[in-house]
């Protein structure tokens, strides 16, 4: 079924869709009736932020060290490999290119991956690479967020169901 009603689209992280994009050349396929729902639909557009900001598959993991996305993007957190390279010129330019193709495609909302520096939305590591979490956004997430972009995490595909037929999304 394509998008015959032109039904809103949707940014996707590109490894919740089966692509080997993570740091270590994985992916974290999401199998999910609401994700093929939305693939038959011809609504996601897919991205990695940290490949569009020109980071190689595989990478070196990173962190960002005392804050989180919005502290990055205003400047006063960086973003750091496990190897001590200082790659937040890589996630801002990944984010601001996330972001475009969000407003060329016109997408309402994005479901982007929990806990990764450039996608996480609720939590994400802590900068100290032992697996710790702190409360905060990715650089993508946050660069989504300012730009009135909502995102969900790939436990939320439900609530945005509701967000897309509550239809606030058009406001
Ligand atoms: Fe997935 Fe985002 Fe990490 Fe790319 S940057 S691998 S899309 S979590």
């Amino acid at each position: 079924m394509a998008n015959p009603d032109n039904q809103p689209k949707i940014l996707i992280s590109a490894c919740l869709l089966g692509n080997p994009v993570r740091y270590d050349g994985t992916d974290l396929f999401l199998d999910h009736p609401l994700i093929k729902k939305w693939l038959d639909q011809e609504r996601l557009i897919t991205i990695c932020p940290e490949v569009e900001g020109g980071m190689s598959v595989p990478r070196a993991p990173a962190e960002i060290i005392n804050g989180d996305g919005k502290s990055v993007l205003g400047g006063k957190s960086r973003v750091m490999d496990i190897e001590g390279e200082d790659v937040t010129n890589s996630f801002i330019k990944g984010a601001l290119k996330t972001l475009k193709m969000a407003l060329d495609n016109d997408c309402v909302a994005a479901i982007l991956t929990e806990h990764s520096p450039s996608c996480g939305s609720n939590r994400v590591y802590d900068g100290s690479f032992t697996k710790t979490k702190r409360d905060g956004v990715g650089v993508t997430t946050s660069m989504l967020e300012q730009n009135h972009i909502p995102v969900f995490n790939q436990e939320q595909l439900e609530d945005l169901q509701a967000y897309l037929e509550s239809e606030a999304y058009e406001d």
